[in-house]
Parts: structure tokens; C-alpha cells; sequence
């Protein structure tokens, strides 16, 4: 092998190059890589990418599908640079040319829009997010007048919830409801009812939801002749974190490629943290059988993220897993520190050992870049984010309140999706009502006349609308006349909409210049973007990321902390890590106790969150924990233990301190109390209502 084998694979080692070089640059028999975390399956998936542009594939035909877009950024930025030391100047067109890469929703959402006529799908429709969904849903709960049959009938995102996990697991409703939501038994018959409700509203409003996106990808693959078509126009199908994808996205991919040729997918079964969205970990685990000839399976050992004391920690976390395939990582870098376990009290004192940490480590010549603090639910990052202001510490929230939930910001999307689609009554409550003189009903009576007219702009010109509102109203139809006409044209038209929204805004928000603000900076983002329709969807799909301050792009070459939940730090890594909240409740989550399957997943989540540390590693246990009010407890504090998956025997494997360093009585010797009080719920609601 070494002989033939290329220069640029040279620092692989034998498993990777393997896996890099299956195949010939061909399409060959299915590839699996299923290996622990840091052991390069990522990176090896980039060598093979290149490796296939170095050899001559189209990337045309090439589809890369990643879990996130930020992943999908990365992964092409680092087939790039391999590429780059082949052919130079030429790798950054080939890349570029990697047009099918990103999410297997925003994949499935371009796929459809080129079938949509063949499958009787009108192709302007428009995605809904999980938040338009539940309010979708809800308005159909109402018409049935459910929750006035019975007062405990589930929330619309229990509904939600339960509709998206049959359609995403493909399995019965009754099925669904015994396994995942129990006390919703009762109402299988009018949930039924709902979902059929649900979907007919979306189908009359030419809507389509995240699940959709799947739904008729798969549908349309299933079909005998389409599935081929659609399968022929990809010579190569690579998945990254494939033990998170369910049962619709295997199916697609079997529907695509029923011999599996072509077909690589990469993942680690220890890594799976997506089944309460129907993430089906048996995807990965039964690869190999799927195909004949069947898939060639390759295992990576070597951990190349980790220190020793590190991946020794995590090693012995999912080693008291129940079940488990990939094997056991070693690493060849020794020394380092052992994972600190840190004792505090509460979520303040949380959050000045981490602000102090880091600016510790900044000291010492890390970057902020280089340094995360990872937590189990968005809310728990409160009083950090409050710390790190206070001292002046850049960051960016990954996979937290988003930018698009500000209601300022959904307004003005608002009006664009009306515009877009007058049938879309989620979109067409909010954009109408922003007028004074309107209100639900008059925008009821709106919406019921455009959802059967032909000319939308004429429908709204001729409206005799209340007369309180008779003075914005041709400035609005106006607008929307503009936008009409302007739908598929660039830069998509915000400036426009924030014009005319101005004075409302001024007129709703008493902070409306910070508000502004949050509108010209996504009319800085839309103009990436090659049009309405193509922004809309983009943004419901992967919505940008929250910043502290008014960020936004200018924020990009700064250096600044990166604060992110476990799930979204799937697959990256930095060289300390901080893990707050390590305390039985949190993880595991209070939520999960009781079932193993779940119980088991919280501890998969402690590994990952654990194995995307390089050198420092702090874990944090607060004695005292803050609970956000859920089943209609209310907020309080509890006391908290160190997570149970930490147990005694494991303790040599971390280095145990409390802070700050006690005098004589351990940790709750600490005064409390010095702190003045912030209202985060206040600042927050305020900001994002
Ligand atoms: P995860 O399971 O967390 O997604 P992974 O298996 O995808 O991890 P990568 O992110 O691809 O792992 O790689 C982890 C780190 O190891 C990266 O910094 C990568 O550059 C480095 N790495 C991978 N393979 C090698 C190698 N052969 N030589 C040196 N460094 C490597
Ligand atoms: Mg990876």
C-alpha cells in the first residue's frame, strides 16, 4: 500500500488511508467507519472527498450530508486544504463545485424543489420551523376544539412532538404514544383526528415542516422510477455522525442507493444523543448487513484529539455503558492533566470559576476560540453569559435562544413569507396584526379571502378593512405588491420591509433602536443569500447564531468564547473544555430518570461532551442546582449530587477541587450572597419577546 500511496495521505494512519483510498476514487462497495470519539473519522471523511475531486469525481455528484451547516462549512474547508496541496488554486473551484453538501433537511428541501411538480407539490412552498409548526398544529387543535373537550389535553408541542416522532421512527401512532408519551394514550383517536387536521392545513397552505422534508424525500425515492433518477445523479453519498440519522433517512438513503454503491457513512454507535428525535442507533449498527456485496467495515483506534488523562476519563465513563460496539481509543499523548472535578456552590460560583478559568488559559497563550463551555439545556448558561459580560468576555451561543425567536425579527420575516405565500396563515396572523386597527379576527377574515384568491395584491387592494386601519393599509398593499413582484429577484428585499415596519416598530417597542439594529443586521445576512425563497428556507432550516451584543459578522475575525449545548457540539473540538451543571438532574436530566434507554443516552452525552476536550477538561458541580419550573413546579434550587455516572471507583481518574479553595469547611464555607442580584428573565424576555 505505501508505495501507491499518495503524498498528501501520508500523516494518515493505515485504517484512514484505507478508508480514504476505497474504492480507487470510484464508486466502490459500501463503506462503513464506526470508531470512538477524536479517532479522525471526520477528518479521513475530508481525505476522502478530496481524494475523489483529486481523482477526477464530478462534485456535482457528490452528496455530503453533515448534521449541522456549520459542520458542512467545515468539512469542505478542510477537504479544501487537502485538495489545495495537490492542485493548488484548483481545489478551492472543485470545492466550490461541492454544491449537495449540508443538512439531509436542506439537501431534502432542494432535492424537492426540482421534483416538486413531478411529485404535486407547488414549488414555491414554504418551511415551516418546529415553532410555525407547533403554532400550525395548534391553530387545527383549536378548530377541533380539543382542548376544550379536556382541559388536559397535550400542549400543541407535545403534539408536535408525538407527530414528528411517528413520522420520523415510521411507526403507528398507538405504537408511539405506549413507548414515548404514555399519558397521551387516551387520546389516540382525536389525536388522529388532529395530525390529519395538521396535515391538511399544511397541504391546503402549500407548508412543508422539517419532517416533510424527509417524508417526500423518502416518498419520492420510494417511487421506482424517481428513486433511480435520483439516485443516478449521485455517484458518491457520505454521511458524517450517522449513528444519529433515523429510520425516514436511512430509508432515503437505501431508496437512493439500494446496492449501497457509492455509499460511505461514518459515526460512532457511543456518540448516539438524538433518539428522543427518533435517532436510530441500529442504522449504524446494522450497516454492514444491509448490502450484498455487503459493506466493508473499518475501525479506527487511535485518538489523536485527547491527552491521555482525558481520554482515559471519558474511556472509563462509556465503559460502564450496557451496550456498546466501537472499541476502546487509545491515545499517544501522554501527560497533561488529569479532568478537573470542580466543586462550587451554586450557579454563580459556576460561573466565576469558568470566567476566571479562561481568562487564566488566555493568560497561558490559549485564545478564547480555543476554549468552550458546554451545558445540557440553553437556559443553564444564564448566569455565565452574565459573568462573561460583566468582565468583558466576548462569545457566541451555539445551539441557544435563536436570533430569529426575536419577535422584532420574525415580524419583518413575517411579511416576507406573506408575501410569499398568502396562504400561509402563521406567517399572515403576524405580518397583518402589525397594523393598528387589526386584529385576530379582521385578520382572519383577511387571510380566509386570500387563501381563495387567485390575484392576492388585487384581493388585498379591494379589502374593506376596519377603518381604524384604512390609513397604513395601501402602504402595506403596496409593499406587498413590491415584494410580489420582486420575489425571486436580488438582494433579497429587507430594506423595504424595515422601512415600512419603522414606525411600527417605534410605535410597538420602547427599545426599538436596539431592535433596528437586530433588522439590519439580517439585512446583512440575507445578502448572502441568492434570493426570498432561498433565504426562507435557509434561515427556517439552520437559523444563525445568537452573539453576545449586536455581533453579527463583524464578530468573525475577533476572538471570542464559544458557549454551546452538548447536542450542537457534536463533532468539534477545543483545547479546554468546561462542562457545567455535572450533577444527577441535569445529567442525567431529571426528565430521563427511569427509563435505561434514556438513562443510558445522558451518559453517552457525558462522553461526548467529555471527548471534545484536548488538554483541559473542567467539570462542574454546583451543590446547589437551579431547576426551571417544568410540569408546573416552579423554579427552585435543589441540592445536587455529582452525576451518578461518575462513580466512587472512578474518581482517581479526575482531579477533585472545590472553589474557590476553601479555608477549613469545604466548599459551603463560601460566603454567599456578595453578588448583586440580575433579573436575567426579565433582560431576557425583554430582549426577545
Ligand atoms: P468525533 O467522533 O468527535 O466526531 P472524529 O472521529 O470525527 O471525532 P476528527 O474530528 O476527524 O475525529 O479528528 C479529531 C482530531 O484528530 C482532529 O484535530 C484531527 O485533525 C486529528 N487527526 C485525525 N487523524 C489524524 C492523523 N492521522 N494524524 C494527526 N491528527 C489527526
Ligand atoms: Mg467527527
Amino acid at each position: 500500500l505505501d508505495s501507491l500511496q499518495p503524498e498528501y495521505l501520508n500523516h494518515l494512519n493505515d485504517a484512514q488511508a484505507q478508508a480514504v483510498l476505497h474504492g480507487g476514487g470510484r464508486p466502490g462497495r459500501p463503506l462503513l467507519i464506526i470508531a470512538g470519539a477524536g479517532s479522525g473519522k471526520t477528518n479521513t471523511l475530508a481525505h476522502r472527498v478530496a481524494h475523489l475531486l483529486i481523482s477526477g469525481a464530478d462534485p456535482r455528484r457528490i452528496l455530503l450530508a453533515t448534521f449541522s451547516r456549520r459542520a458542512a462549512r467545515e468539512l469542505v474547508g478542510r477537504v479544501e486544504r487537502v485538495a489545495r496541496r495537490v492542485m493548488g488554486d484548483k481545489a478551492a473551484i472543485l470545492t466550490e463545485g461541492l454544491s449537495w453538501t449540508g443538512t439531509f433537511h436542506s439537501i431534502g428541501a432542494r432535492l424537492l424543489r426540482d421534483y416538486a411538480e413531478q411529485i404535486g407539490l407547488a414549488p414555491e412552498f414554504v418551511i415551516h420551523d418546529r415553532e410555525d409548526s407547533a403554532d400550525l398544529l395548534n391553530l387545527a387543535r383549536n378548530d377541533l376544539d380539543l382542548s376544550r373537550l379536556d382541559k388536559r389535553f397535550p400542549t400543541k408541542g407535545t403534539c408536535l412532538a408525538i407527530y414528528s416522532r411517528a413520522v420520523n421512527a415510521q411507526e403507528e401512532l398507538d405504537v408511539v404514544l405506549a413507548k414515548h408519551f404514555p399519558w397521551c394514550l387516551e387520546w389516540e383517536v382525536e389525536l388522529k383526528a388532529l395530525f390529519a387536521a395538521y396535515v391538511e392545513a399544511k397541504q391546503a397552505a402549500n407548508i412543508l415542516d422539517y419532517d416533510d422534508l424527509l417524508l417526500y424525500w423518502q416518498a419520492m425515492v420510494e417511487d421506482g422510477g424517481l428513486g433511480a433518477e435520483i439516485g443516478a445523479r449521485f455517484d458518491h453519498v457520505l454521511i458524517d455522525e450517522y449513528q444519529d440519522t433515523n429510520r425516514l433517512q436511512s430509508a432515503i438513503l437505501m431508496g437512493m442507493k439500494p446496492t449501497g454503491e457509492g455509499v460511505a457513512v461514518v459515526g460512532d454507535d457511543a456518540q448516539s444523543i438524538y433518539s428522543f428525535r427518533a435517532a436510530e442507533v441500529r442504522n449504524i449498527l446494522d450497516f454492514p448487513k444491509l448490502f450484498d456485496p455487503p459493506a466493508r467495515v473499518v475501525t479506527l483506534a487511535r485518538n489523536y484529539r485527547s491527552t491521555a488523562p482525558v481520554l482515559d476519563a471519558a474511556n472509563r465513563v462509556i465503559g460502564a455503558a450496557r451496550e456498546r460496539h466501537a472499541k476502546e481509543l487509545f491515545t499517544e499523548r501522554e501527560g497533561g492533566a488529569k479532568p478537573k472535578l470542580v466543586t462550587v456552590l451554586d450557579d454563580n460560583g459556576q460561573a466565576d470559576y469558568v470566567a476566571t478559568s479562561v481568562l487564566e488559559a488566555r493568560e497561558a497563550g490559549a485564545r478564547l476560540k480555543d476554549q468552550a463551555v458546554l451545558f445540557r439545556a440553553s437556559h443553564h448558561s444564564g448566569a455565565l453569559e452574565i459573568e462573561l459580560t460583566r468582565r468583558g468576555i466576548p462569545f457566541v451561543k451555539f445551539g441557544g435562544l435563536k436570533f430569529l425567536d426575536a419577535a422584532h425579527v420574525k415580524d419583518v420575516l413575517a411579511v416576507l413569507r406573506l408575501a410569499i405565500n398568502p396562504r400561509d396563515r402563521i406567517a399572515g396572523f403576524r405580518a397583518l396584526q402589525l397594523l393598528p386597527g387589526i386584529g385576530p379576527k379582521a385578520a382572519a377574515a383577511v387571510l380566509d379571502a386570500l387563501a381563495l384568491s387567485e390575484d392576492p395584491v388585487g384581493e388585498l387592494e379591494g379589502f374593506p378593512v376596519p377603518p381604524r386601519a384604512q390609513q397604513d393599509w395601501a402602504g402595506f398593499v403596496a409593499m406587498m405588491g413590491e415584494l410580489k413582484r420582486g420575489d425571486a429577484g436580488w438582494p433579497v428585499p429587507i430594506e423595504r420591509v424595515r422601512t415600512w415596519y419603522q414606525p411600527h416598530l417605534e410605535r410597538i417597542h420602547e427599545d426599538y433602536e436596539t431592535r433596528a439594529a437586530d433588522i439590519l443586521q439580517l439585512e446583512s445576512i440575507a445578502g448572502g443569500f441568492r434570493g426570498m425563497s432561498e433565504f426562507l428556507t435557509e434561515l427556517a432550516l439552520d437559523p444563525p447564531e445568537v452573539t453576545s451584543d449586536q455581533a453579527g459578522p463583524a464578530l468573525k475575525d475577533e476572538d471570542y468564547l464559544i458557549l454551546s449545548t452538548i447536542h450542537s457540539a457534536k463533532g468539534q473540538e477545543w483545547t479546554h473544555v468546561f462542562l457545567l451543571n455535572c450533577v444527577d438532574g441535569c445529567i442525567p436530566s431529571d426528565l430521563a430518570a427511569g427509563e435505561t434507554d434514556e438513562i443510558e443516552e445522558e451518559r453517552r452525552l457525558l462522553y461526548v461532551a467529555m471527548t471534545r476536550a484536548k488538554d483541559g477538561l473542567h467539570l462542574m458541580v454546583p451543590q446547589r442546582f437551579y431547576v426551571h419550573g417544568q410540569h408546573r413546579r416552579g423554579d427552585r434550587h435543589v441540592y445536587a449530587n455529582r452525576t451518578r455516572f461518575i462513580s466512587p471507583h472512578m474518581l482517581d481518574k479526575f482531579d477533585r477541587t472545590s472553589f474557590p479553595l476553601a479555608d477549613a469547611g469545604g466548599p459551603s464555607a463560601r460566603p454567599g450572597g456578595a453578588r448583586p442580584v440580575v433579573d436575567l428573565k426579565a433582560k431576557m424576555a425583554g430582549r426577545w419577546k
